[in-house]
């Protein structure tokens, strides 16, 4: 292991105790972040939470975070050969990982293997090459500039067999499982009010690549709850000295899971570009998407970016984490009025667990007069960003969402489906046929003004 591809000196003192014996003798500060695991095997049990989806869909002890830690000792050990990032024991004990994080979050030790496998996917991509379904995949917020073609194609794909089959035939992505497609027209950001950042309750509103291109509305939503809570809602924009003036911001975070460290520190170089007035004056910023909030409060720290990337981590909110918190203050007080609908059930997207945010989503739902709702202790629903789409995992995709999700859903067929992952509702849709929504679209609808039903 010639470079490391993420900055692991957070890890520089790991393992300088007793508790953390058998550091592997290669790999620096990236084998201390191995070596957290002391191998208790606590991930190979399956009380509530996250930890470890694969290993609760394969039984299989090879699938879980630990049984992964021993495959890449011996890789760092020197054990699988002279390469052995492109030796395929370590690809198949890395394969499916899904990049939850709930083993940092639930493992006692907090072993990072989302980030451990972002830096092993680096290291294979380095020296195997990049597949062209991970170039597709990860660079879709740079192929949505051309977004009508890209939207045909998808249209087309998802109506027409025969082109599912060239698809899973020449790049690998299941013909059994249809593509989100994007809408008719991205999110346009309404004319905001003042933007030299001098009021106090200034809010800068991140629309990630998947509400921009994909479900504007959510987008719409927060934008119109956070005005009718009396903010000063400035939708991030990239400079206007930006190489790409009119491609939207983006976090990196299809970059990142798939290995890709490089673009996605360009990304997100440009993002903190745009950012740094804001964070100069300690204005928050809010974002919607789970995964694009967890890269930027927790991966970018790794991407070797200083000051910026350690003062956006504390200045970024999730939707629900910023209204709760404001509540808390006593500055936000917009009442609710009461929904029509009966109970609702909420699924957690795995990355809102791993930032705390499900607290903070109780919260928010206590706001709207008599609203029934109730979480579903469930795993990852298995999508996994681009993973369920992927023609070798789309099944073992389906095994995580039949474990205690879709089984969920389905036992309250008339329930509406809350669920803030992009990810997440795209894999209810497929698995039950039902319409999830975000809850943003759900406190638009309770607006005492009014507005469309999500
Ligand atoms: S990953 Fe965590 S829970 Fe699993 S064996 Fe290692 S220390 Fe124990
Ligand atoms: S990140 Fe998730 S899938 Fe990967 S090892 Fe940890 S718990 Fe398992």
């Amino acid at each position: 292991m010639k470079k490391h591809h993420l900055d692991w000196s957070s890890y520089e003192t790991a393992g300088q105790g007793d508790a953390y014996a058998g550091i592997p003798a290669t790999g620096g500060d990236f084998a201390k972040a191995v070596a957290v695991c002391i191998g208790d095997k606590q991930c190979q049990r399956k009380p509530k939470g996250v930890m470890c989806p694969s290993f609760r869909a394969t039984d299989d002890p090879a699938h879980s975070p630990g049984g992964r830690v021993k495959v890449l000792k011996a890789a760092l050990n020197g054990e699988l050969g002279d390469d052995a990032f492109a030796d395929a024991r370590l690809a198949a004990a890395m394969e499916l990982c899904v990049g939850c994080k709930g083993c940092k979050r639930e493992c006692a030790n907090q072993v990072d293997m989302a980030a451990i496998k972002i830096e092993y996917q680096a290291q294979r991509n380095a020296r195997v090459g990049v597949s062209w379904r991970d170039r597709l995949v990860a660079s879709l917020p740079q192929q949505l500039r051309h977004r009508h073609l890209v939207r045909g194609l998808i249209r087309w794909r998802n109506r027409a067999p025969w082109l599912a089959q060239l698809g899973a035939r020449f790049f690998g992505i299941s013909a059994q499982r249809q593509l989100p497609e994007p809408s008719a027209t991205p999110y346009a950001a309404p004319v905001s009010g003042t933007t030299d950042l001098s009021n106090d309750r200034d809010v800068i509103l991140f629309i990630d690549t998947f509400a921009t291109h994909f479900e504007p509305e959510i987008a719409q939503a927060a934008h119109q709850v956070l005005v009718a809570a009396g903010y000063n809602v400035i939708t991030l924009r990239p400079l206007a000295d930006d190489a790409e003036p009119n491609r939207a911001l983006c976090c990196g975070r299809t970059y990142l899971s798939l290995g890709q460290v490089d673009a996605a520190r360009r990304e997100a170089q440009r993002m903190h570009q745009a950012l740094r007035p804001a964070l100069e004056k300690g204005i928050p910023i809010v974002g919607l998407e789970p995964s694009c909030i967890l890269s930027l409060r927790d991966d970018h720290l790794k991407l070797g970016l200083g000051e910026t990337a350690e003062a956006l981590a504390k200045q970024v909110y999730l939707f629900e984490e910023f209204i709760a918190r404001e509540h808390d203050r006593k500055r936000f007080t917009l009442e609710f009025k009461p929904l029509p609908q009966g109970k609702t059930l909420v699924h957690g997207h795995c990355h809102q667990k791993a930032v705390g945010a499900m607290k903070s989503l109780r919260k928010v739902l206590r706001l709207i007069p008599e609203f029934e709702f109730e979480f579903i202790e469930a795993s990852c629903c298995g999508m996994a960003g681009s993973f369920g789409l992927e023609a070798e995992h789309a099944t073992v995709s389906m095994q995580m969402a039949e474990l205690d999700l879709l089984p969920a859903l389905r036992a309250a067929p008339d329930a509406a489906i809350l669920a803030n992952g992009f990810s997440c509702r795209h894999q209810i849709r497929e698995g039950v046929e039902r319409k999830p929504f975000h809850v943003a679209l759900l406190l638009r609808d309770a607006l005492d003004t009014g507005g469309a039903r999500c």
